[in-house]
């Protein structure tokens, strides 16, 4: 039978990237039925909103979710559709595996890492008082009169909660996935020396649920910034990072540079009911219809949602075709070819094609 999945194609390259992963999940012989919806700035003048009802009611209906990426203006503007989906449907975990595929352009030899992120709280919570409001007054007298802490009055103010509530269903999912992934260690990743209330809740709780895997996976701490640095020095060292929201972003790309870039890093986000599945990677609007962009980070969030789905052997065939096609890198976008490559790179439906063409013969 087949599967029943939303489709959000974005905006920006969303489209071009979203068509090239449908098409490859189409090409392992698995049977889609898609129900195509739009979101972002596009769905607005239709649906008065960025996140038309009709596009969650889908989700929570198929379960399962594909989408390209959606632009956010930065600095004003309506808030990130992104953000609103995740939050909209208790998308609680964001999974991040990155893998560094042979051929990739990178300094790196050996890398494999996942990110899980705390998806629905911290400084992404969108609990922010602007500048020169009688409610960014208030809470900046409230503060004052509590602590005896001056903030200045032209200041703007974004709140970070981390609930306990939030960081065990995600720290719980970043266990379980390791025991489920055969993955050997979660490093819990935190500000804990700075931010002693969120980011040490946030530590505590990580530390209590550690204890109940305790000689199953093991267990360890850095401060986000270390980790940066040791990051950059020896990826290798690390398997599973579990963050808090904002860090998790950060570091996502962070990881995403090591393995090649953001055009091979794929994502999920997962809640006890629904799934997306969804690249790093932004709309990159300077790309749009321009069949530039490589299509692979979108085409392995496929292979994730193939594996929720339960197709193992199609996630299976399509990963490895996709690590084929990056190997012998003739027919791959710029982001993927070396400096003095004589062959030029192709575009993002070339390097599908060639992707398609690799499914077949395994
Ligand atoms: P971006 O990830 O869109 O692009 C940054 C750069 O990375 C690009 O200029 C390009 O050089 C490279 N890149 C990105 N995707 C690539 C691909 N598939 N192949 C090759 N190279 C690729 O980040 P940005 O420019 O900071 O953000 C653009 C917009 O995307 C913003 O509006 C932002 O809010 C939005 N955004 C959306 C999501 C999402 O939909 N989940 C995630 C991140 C950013």
């Amino acid at each position: 039978m087949a599967h029943r999945a939303t489709l959000i194609p974005g905006d920006g390259i969303g489209p071009e990237v979203a068509q090239a992963a449908r098409t490859c999940l189409e090409a392992t012989g698995v049977a889609f039925e898609w129900e195509i919806h739009e979101a972002g700035e596009g769905a607005i003048p239709k649906f008065g909103t960025p996140l038309p009802e009709p596009l969650l009611a889908s989700i929570r209906r198929n379960k399962v979710a594909l989408k390209g990426p959606i632009t956010t203006p930065i600095g004003t503007g309506m808030r990130s559709v992104n953000v609103g989906l995740r939050h909209a449907l208790d998308l609680y975990a964001c999974v991040r595996p990155c893998r560094l595929y042979p051929g990739v352009v990178t300094s790196y030899r050996q890398a494999d890492l996942v990110i899980v992120r705390e998806n629905t709280e911290d400084l992404y919570a969108g609990v922010e008082y602007d500048r020169g409001t009688p409610e960014v007054q208030e809470l900046i007298a409230w503060v004052k009169a509590r602590g005896g802490k001056t903030i200045r009055p032209d200041s703007a103010i974004s709140l970070k909660p981390i609930s306990e509530t939030g960081t065990r269903r995600v720290a719980r999912y970043a266990f379980e996935y390791a025991l489920a992934n055969g993955r050997r260690k979660v490093t819990v990743v935190t500000k804990a020396n700075i931010m002693k209330f969120s980011d040490g809740l946030f530590l505590k709780v990580a530390r209590e649920v550690a204890a109940a895997y305790q000689g199953r996976v093991e267990f360890e701490e850095r401060l986000v910034d270390n980790l940066c640095m040791q990051l950059v020095q020896r990826p290798h060292q690390f398997d599973i990072l579990l963050t808090p929201n904002l860090y998790g972003d950060i570091v996502s790309d962070l990881c995403a540079g090591i393995v090649g870039g953001l055009g091979v890093a794929p994502g999920a986000n997962l809640g006890d009911e629904t799934a997306v599945f969804e690249a790093t990677h932004g709309s990159a609007p300077k790309y749009a219809g321009q069949n530039k962009v490589n299509p692979v980070a979108t085409i392995l969030s496929g292979v994730l949602m193939l594996r929720h789905l339960g197709e193992s052997k199609a996630a299976d065939r399509l990963e490895q075709a996709v690590a084929g096609v990056i190997q012998e890198g003739r027919r791959v976008t710029y982001d993927l070819k070396k400096k003095d490559d004589p062959v030029p790179p192709v575009g993002t439906r070339e390097m599908t094609q060639a992707i398609v063409e690799r499914i077949k013969t395994l």
